[in-house]
């Protein structure tokens, strides 16, 4: 029933006062009135169109109401049926009721009953409408979803299951709903992710992510590599009421980071192997081991050292990185506390800092609230943004390391007063490689893979990262991670 649409009552009485009463009052109340002298009638009506509410009265001469309201609620479940009785007795009302009738008025009753007893119907069939239009909403989101989604109960039944999870499984067979999660699911993974979660304590909360790998059976085709996230899903009590399971094809992914894991191997020996090679002569001749240098010599020798020192450190993050991104397909995540981990890099950094001339500060930090995260990946992402802040600040700026709760994120800034970043290059700094080129940075030694990889990890985590920043004056890197929703 929408809101634009007048609410329908029928009327079904072999009084013809108590119908014209009844559909004077209600017409005036703003409802589309319709009447039926007797329950025949009234049934051809309702097989025609859809009533929200139907005022049945009991005793009428041929088809009784009682036995016309049997068929009203096995055809028309959504209509409300209110039952009239005739007597000062509820006997009748009573056996209404059991038949599922939703309320009763008895004659004689004033215009008041009525109306009490019809706009409570009407916010009961409004109530129900909702839920029902909500239950249709989820449903048609889910169906549409690019990902497999399954939900089960407590008790591992299937309530769920997608187009495309059933796809990304290789299910063919009938409908799985109602029937036991290890009907419609064989790998044990799988099945195991939804034990634990359904064994998961009420104080803990966490993501429980794993690989899986499906050869198709029923379509057959190339083995497809799939992500599992699971999850148990609590009433207001904290219990858990049943599982949700989504799945993502990464098998393009995969391959995709073996080619890359391949090649940064291969680059690692062929070229790492070399350079420490020429690293070690150039030790040799440094050492004067293959005779005495001039001053000059040994300048030009030593600047070639730490070039060919930087192409070796360069070749080590390369393979951090590519690490990095294998790991972080499925990288297990954890409800955790942020404040210990912002502490803990603040005092790690502090003697480089302190070496530079820069102070290090920890802004002193409200409450903030657990975030669903990888704990090595969050040092990773601070580490960085805090070497950053004192590489690019000159002796006496200051970096501030601070933290808060922002609406459903845990939002930490590190904020510096340093050479600061024009807009032109904000747009780049998270690209692979790219480095600000100035007076001021030619003398910070880096790769520009520090920031890619920050924005990895953070986009791994759902979260985002932003920068402002104006040269000269300095830069706050501002990182949002979603609270963990219990
Ligand atoms: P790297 O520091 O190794 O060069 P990053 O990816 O961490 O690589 O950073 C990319 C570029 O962004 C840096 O070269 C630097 O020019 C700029 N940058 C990053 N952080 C800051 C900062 N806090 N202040 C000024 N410039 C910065």
């Amino acid at each position: 029933m929408d809101d634009f649409r007048k609410p329908s009552v029928l009327i079904v009485d072999d009084e013809d006062r108590i119908r014209q009463v009844c559909s004077k009052m209600l017409t005036n109340e703003g409802f589309d009135v319709a009447q039926a002298e007797n329950a025949e009638v009234g049934l051809g009506m309702v097989a025609k169109r859809h009533y929200d509410i139907i005022l049945l009265d009991l005793l009428m001469p041929g088809m009784s109401g009682l036995e016309a309201l049997g068929h009203i609620r096995a055809d028309h479940p959504d209509t409300v049926v209110i039952v009239i009785t005739g007597y000062a007795t509820l006997d009748h009302a009573v056996d209404a009721m059991k038949k599922g009738a939703f309320d009763f008025v008895s004659k004689p009753f004033s215009p008041q009953d009525l109306r009490l007893v019809v706009t409570k119907a009407i916010e009961h069939t409004r109530t129900l409408q909702d839920i029902a239009n909500e239950k249709s909403r989820v449903r048609t989101m889910i169906n549409h979803l690019a990902g497999g989604v399954m939900t089960t109960d407590a008790q591992k039944q299937v309530a769920l299951a997608n187009h495309a999870f059933l796809n990304l499984i290789d299910y063919r067979g009938p409908s799985p709903i109602g029937r036991p999660v290890d009907e419609l699911v064989s790998d044990a993974t799988l099945l195991a992710m939804v034990d634990k979660a359904l064994a998961m304590p009420l104080d803990q909360f966490a993501e429980i992510t794993e690989e899986i790998i499906v050869q198709p059976q029923v379509t057959p085709g190339p083995e497809r590599i799939i992500g599992v996230r699971c999850v148990p899903f609590r009433d207001r009590l904290g219990r858990n009421l049943g599982t949700i399971t989504v799945l993502h094809d990464i098998t393009t992914l995969k391959k995709m980071d073996q080619m890359k894991s391949d090649f940064v191997a291969m680059v690692s020996h062929e070229i790492r192997g070399p350079l420490n090679s020429v690293l070690m002569q150039q030790k040799v001749v440094l050492d004067e081991l293959a005779g005495p240098l001039t001053d000059k010599q040994r300048e030009i020798l030593q600047r070639a050292s730490e070039k060919i020192q930087a192409l070796v450190s360069l070749s080590s993050e390369l393979l951090d990185l590519s690490k990095m991104e294998s790991g972080l397909i499925n990288m297990d995540k954890e409800t955790l506390d942020l404040a210990p981990i912002l502490a803990d890099q603040a005092l790690f950094h502090l003697p480089k800092a302190q070496a530079k001339g820069v102070s290090l500060e920890l802004a002193p930090l409200a409450y903030l609230p657990p975030v669903l995260a990888n704990r090595t990946n969050m040092e990773e992402v601070l580490s960085n943004l805090i070497t950053n802040a004192i590489n690019y600040t000159p002796a006496k700026g200051r970096v501030i390391v601070s933290a808060a709760h922002d609406a459903d994120y845990v939002c930490f800034k590190v904020s510096d007063t340093g050479f600061g970043i024009s807009p032109e290059d904000q747009a780049r700094i998270f690209d692979r490689f790219y480095r600000v080129k100035n007076e001021k940075t030619r003398y910070v030694i880096g790769t520009g893979l520090g920031l890619p990889i920050v924005k990895s990890i953070i986009e791994a985590h759902h979260g985002r990262i932003e920068v402002k920043s104006e040269p000269d004056k300095g830069s706050t890197f501002a990182v949002f991670i979603p609270i963990a929703q219990k």
